[in-house]
């Protein structure tokens, strides 16, 4: 275990020089509080999860001290925004602190947003809200833990800086720590400047820090891109099978290590609806549910366009086209261990398009009826309208399903209880925004064992109630 004084540092993304980032110092809440920490993520740093208790903790990360080996630097990126090119993009509102070395010899970007401005803040003020801050700190705790990959959070402060949004709000600021804030974006920025130079920088870098394996293959640069490939395809299976809506995969939002990035207006989904919009701004429905997997080939074409200069075009285009494959692989995996059935037969795709068409046609809650249904339970028919319908489907799901008890403990271990509804950030924001930060502590530590029903916790496995069904939520956070 470390302290935080001695944190060791070695920045080696800040070594690449002006040309990737400039260096910023962050602008400090004023009265800054702790809202809340996670203990798991403090152990990612090696840290000792009572330091989050200590004063000197909120000052480091409410930007109001810094280790004198800490260099922040805001990065310069780019990327495509709703399908279109934004050439100026780079960290507006958050900067790398710098790259910890845990115990075990790993690097871990600590990430510190709504920082103030800098150089890439265009009009914006280069602050977060409060409420935003919140959602990204739950869902980065809550997503791993679905065996979904992501960004992790460290903890959020909130100070009495006003900021205006729609109305005024408190400035915040969460720690995010990944190994990498490497995004698709990044690539883009030196292919659409036409600076090959530094684009090879940038990929050497990333093989050496990221992929180091993928040095020793024939065709390194290749073997980045296939494996960020499978990786980012991996990921939006899980998404899909776990009913998650990021609502904002701009190439500046995807990260090249593969992982959920830059939470924004996400939602899991209550009721199942595959065409479900969960950006209030995105009114083409771009990416909507159902549009997730497709969106991340399109993006992974935006990486392949900005690494043309090392592969060849042509295998480019094959690897892209072996991306959707593994995503339906992944996702089919995924879909029958939460369904029970064993190994994959011919039947399976049409049997559970089947399910998911009941769900959309009752509105049936995605992870109360999968739920109920890992656990045996007849309440699962109460979730549907055409109860005929579902009956029949029923007799050839049991038919499809193991039946030993190993098997019934496998579906209860990947069929959440407890999920991070957009309601329940909701009531945990408003609590948090009088200063109370009781709740949000309490969901964080609820998702962090979604699996067990736990008694008297009925509360946090229940469907939205009628004002936190379908809540929009917009970018301007
Ligand atoms: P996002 O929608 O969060 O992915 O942000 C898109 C771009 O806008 C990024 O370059 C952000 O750094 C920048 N940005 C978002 N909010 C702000 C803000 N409040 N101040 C400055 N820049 C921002
Ligand atoms: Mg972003
Ligand atoms: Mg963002």
């Amino acid at each position: 275990m470390t302290s935080l004084a001695d944190l060791h540092f070695d920045n080696r993304f800040a070594r690449l020089g002006d040309v990737f980032s400039s260096r910023v110092v962050p602008d400090p809440l004023n009265n800054p509080r702790l809202v809340v920490g996670s203990a798991d993520a403090a152990g990612l740093l090696g840290l000792n999860p009572a330091e989050m208790e200590d004063p000197l903790f909120t000052e480091l990360f409410s930007g109001q001290k810094i280790w004198k080996e800490a260099e922040p630097r805001a990065m310069v990126y780019s990327g495509h925004q709703f399908g279109v090119y934004n050439p100026q993009l780079g960290d507006g509102r958050g900067l790398l602190l710098g790259e910890v070395v845990n115990p075990g010899g790993e690097h871990w970007d600590l990430h510190l947003k709504g920082a103030g401005s800098t150089p890439f803040s265009r009009m914006g003020d280069g602050r977060a809200v409060l409420r935003s801050s919140i959602r990204e700190f739950l869902a980065s705790e809550a997503l791993p833990v679905l065996g979904i990959p992501s960004s992790r959070a460290l903890c959020v402060t909130v100070g009495d800086n006003p900021v205006y949004r729609e109305r005024k709000e408190r400035a915040a600021m969460l720690v995010r720590l990944a190994r990498s804030h490497i995004r698709f974006g990044h690539f883009e920025f030196f292919y659409y400047n036409d600076r090959e130079d530094d684009l090879r920088r940038l990929v050497d870098f990333t093989l050496q820090t990221c992929y180091p394996y993928c040095q020793h293959e024939p065709q390194p640069v290749l073997a980045m891109f296939r494996t960020v490939a499978e990786r980012t395809m991996h990921m939006v299976a899980r998404w899909q099978a776990y009913g998650f809506c990021h609502g904002v995969m701009n190439t500046d939002n995807m990260s090249i290590l593969g992982i959920t990035f830059d939470f924004g207006p996400y939602a899991f989904l209550d009721e199942y609806d595959a065409g479900y919009i969960c950006n209030h701004s995105d009114h083409a429905g771009r990416y909507a549910f159902n549009r997730q997997p497709v969106i991340a080939h399109w993006n992974l074409a935006c990486l392949a366009q900005a690494l043309v200069p090392f592969i060849d075009v042509e295998v480019l285009k094959a690897e892209l086209g072996n991306a959707m494959p593994l995503y339906e692989a992944e996702y089919r995996r995924l879909m029958n261990a939460r369904l029970g059935w064993a190994g994959q037969r011919p039947e399976d795709d049409e049997l559970r398009n089947e399910l998911l068409a009941l769900m959309q046609g009752s509105a049936a809650d995605y992870h109360i009826a999968l739920r109920l249904l890992a656990e045996d339970d007849p309440q699962a028919r109460d979730q549907f309208i055409d109860r005929e319908a579902f009956d029949r489907w029923l007799v050839r799901h049991r038919t499809r399903q193991a039946v030993d008890e190993s098997a019934m403990a496998g579906r209860l271990a990947c069929n959440p209880v407890y999920v991070l509804r957009n309601y329940l950030a909701q009531q945990a924001i408003s609590a948090a925004e009088e200063d109370d930060f009781s709740e949000v502590r309490r969901l964080h530590q609820i998702l962090r064992e979604p699996f067990i029903r736990v008694p008297g916790q009925e509360a946090y496995a229940a469907p939205p109630p009628d004002w936190g069904r379908r809540l929009e939520i917009s970018c301007s956070s």
